[in-house]
């Protein structure tokens, strides 16, 4: 059994028998990680508070060959997120962050950078109050672009020219940006507004992002549209695979 060691940021956790919790952590150096933390529900747990949804720990555990959970034996808070996680509309996004992290992230697999875009977006939650809504469109995109499932929009699809931002842009079915002479049929159509918000969303931290834009109804619904298709078509897969490779 090796020992690992890693800063991690706990996503949701649920009981095990009489005693335990089962605790699923986002790490920054071994990925998904589900552990589980023995006596944890009792009153003298020396886990405490640490297994809260959304604390930021110092988590240490131990790794069994072939199997799925691991053994946790240390959780030290680095940054309780108690508040964030008891108020209406935060709480909701973060659930709602947790859940698709679950599905995106591949277990045992290092992302260090989908570790630090979720625990940005988490710190921005924590500092820009009402800025729910703006915060999960980046992190959608985000999550989206981590995975290699977000469209380029710089360029035109089709000829590879650059995207005019004076008008609005076609996408297809893929999302895929057309200029004004290859845009196909059927298309849908995104505002230049929106296309700049996105492009802008790929350069700033989720905290920079919040404070210059703050997202109307209409930009938040457009990109939403845009986000949640994506991300429908990709847990629809996803699943399948997840069967797959567990036989
Ligand atoms: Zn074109």
């Amino acid at each position: 059994m090796r020992l690992v060691t890693t800063d991690a940021i706990v996503l949701r956790s649920y009981n095990l028998a009489e005693a335990d919790r089962i605790v699923v952590c986002l790490t920054r150096d071994s990925g998904l990680v589900r552990a589980v933390a023995k006596g944890a529900r009792r009153m003298k747990s020396r886990f405490g508070a640490a297994l809260e949804p959304y604390t930021l720990i110092r988590l240490s555990f131990h790794e069994r060959e072939n199997r799925d959970l691991v053994a946790m034996s240390g959780a030290e808070i680095l940054k309780s997120n108690f508040n964030l996680s008891t108020s209406g509309e935060s709480a909701e996004v973060l659930a709602y962050m947790g859940e698709m992290v679950v599905e995106f992230a591949p277990p045992h697999e290092t992302d260090e950078r989908l570790y630090r875009m979720l625990t940005a977006c988490v710190e921005a939650l924590a500092e820009h109050e009402g800025a729910e809504r703006t915060i999960t469109r980046y992190f959608e995109i985000w999550l989206l672009r981590l995975a290699g499932l977000f469209p380029d929009f710089r360029n035109c699809a089709s000829c590879g020219v650059a995207i005019d931002l004076t008008g609005s842009t076609t996408v297809d079915v893929e999302l895929r940006p057309y200029c004004k002479n290859c845009g196909p049929v059927n298309a849908s159509i995104l505002a230049p507004d929106v296309i700049r918000i996105i492009r802008a969303s790929q350069q700033l931290s989720p905290s920079n992002f919040v404070s210059q834009h703050d997202l109307n109804e209409r930009q938040s619904a457009e990109m939403g549209d845009l986000t949640h298709r994506l991300i429908t078509r990709a847990i629809d897969r996803r699943p399948r695979t997840l069967v797959a490779s567990s036989r």
